[in-house]
């Protein structure tokens, strides 16, 4: 006799509580049931990576992210660039004159949160 396997459209995960209170906070506010804003975001994440890598397929991330920069790849120059996280502005080390693929690529990219996170450290050892 075989059983039958059957998956559930539904899992349960853990998220930690910080995160949690966070989007719950947030779903509230959009007058959202918290598994659906969490599903949503989720999705629009997917298919942010999804365009990511058709908008920009010669690019990708190296490493992760150090101090203020991060480092992708590039297959159409054949070289690395680094971006860099100045303020709130994003610099490319080769396309000094002002917006570029690359700067576009890094603000679609959850890596900048860790370019953000790393200012505000720094920012908070500056302070002490
Ligand atoms: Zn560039």
């Amino acid at each position: 006799m075989t059983t039958k396997k059957t998956k559930s459209a539904i899992v349960t995960v853990d998220i930690d509580r910080a995160l949690y209170d966070e989007l719950k906070a947030r779903a509230d506010k959009k007058r959202y049931k918290i598994k659906e804003y969490v599903n949503e975001r989720l999705w629009l994440d997917l298919q942010k990576e999804k365009f990511l890598a058709a908008y920009a397929p010669f690019l990708s991330v190296i490493g992760e992210p150090e101090g203020n920069r991060i480092t992708l790849h590039d297959t159409k120059i054949k070289q690395t660039v680094d971006v860099f996280l100045h303020d709130t502005q994003l610099y490319c080390e080769i396309d000094e004159k002002g917006p570029c693929a690359h700067i576009d690529y890094v603000m679609l990219l959850p890596e900048l949160s860790k370019l953000y996170i790393n200012r505000q450290q720094q920012s908070k050892k500056e302070g002490e």
